[in-house]
């Protein structure tokens, strides 16, 4: 039986030098569009990786998009979720166009409200003086979500942009839309993106081409349950925000 693990790569996989152990022998897996390397795997995570590697077929199931994607070096060769869900490269590296057409006209609808929290988070962040700027993230010409990072990495800032700025617009006008929030990462997607769609539409796909398979679902934040739970097992690393919230809790 095929068997494929969805996974999703930032902090499930490696992390960014600054969330590694020093004491590790650290090896680069990732890196900037500079060129300098971001992110890091230590040998459990190598081995891990290699093992996983053996017995079945990995899915980056990821929110970097194309580019980031191709900045991670490991040999990704089957099919790819990137952009939150947004865009399912098939193994040939093209956008798989059923995926793309349906969410081409799924970000149409979501447009004026992503434009909307924008003006709202950058209107708070601007009137209490702080340095922080969404920005809408594309690919492929398809608006997807909004992002927002504190170029300080401050987190109160960050906390007060959820509490003050988002919540409310949640609440309010942006029904359609939630939260995905992990340290300094702030983003804003529309409901109809999420990596869990994405998934099952794939796992459809790979039942037609092999029949049975068995799939495995694995990630570091709140926000990749969805995707897990739609998957026979769910693998959590341990330290991270899921596993927190879920096994650690208990
Ligand atoms: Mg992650």
């Amino acid at each position: 039986m095929n068997k494929f693990l969805f996974v999703d790569l930032d902090d499930t996989l490696f992390h960014s030098l600054r969330k590694c152990d020093t004491r590790d022998e650290l090896r680069p897996i990732a890196f900037l569009k500079d060129g300098s390397a971001n992110s890091y795997t230590n040998g459990r995570q190598r081995a891990f990786l290699a093992m996983v590697g053996q017995g079945m077929t990995l899915i980056p199931t990821t929110a970097r998009d194309r580019d980031g994607l191709a900045r991670v070096d490991y040999p990704f060769t089957h099919y790819r979720i990137v952009d939150f869900g947004g865009i399912i490269l098939a193994p040939d590296g093209q956008p798989d166009p059923v995926w793309l057409a349906r969410m081409r006209d799924d970000m149409a609808t979501a447009l004026p409200g992503l434009r909307q929290v924008l003006a709202v988070i950058d209107d708070y962040a601007r009137r209490a003086g702080m340095p922080a700027r969404a920005r809408l993230v594309e690919d492929l010409g398809l608006p997807f979500y909004v992002n927002v990072k504190d170029p300080e990495r401050d987190m109160a800032r960050l906390d007060a942009i959820e509490r003050e700025a988002v919540a409310p617009w949640l609440a309010g006008q942006g029904g359609d839309f939630c939260l995905h929030r992990n340290g300094n990462n702030l983003a804003v997607l529309p409901k109809r993106l999420n990596k869990a769609r994405a998934v099952e539409y794939l796992q459809a796909r790979l039942r037609d081409e092999h029949g049975e398979i068995m799939t495995f679902g694995m990630g570091d934040s709140r926000s990749d349950a969805r995707f897990m739970a739609a998957c026979d097992y769910a693998i959590i690393p341990n330290g991270t925000q899921l596993s927190a919230l879920t096994v650690g809790a208990l």
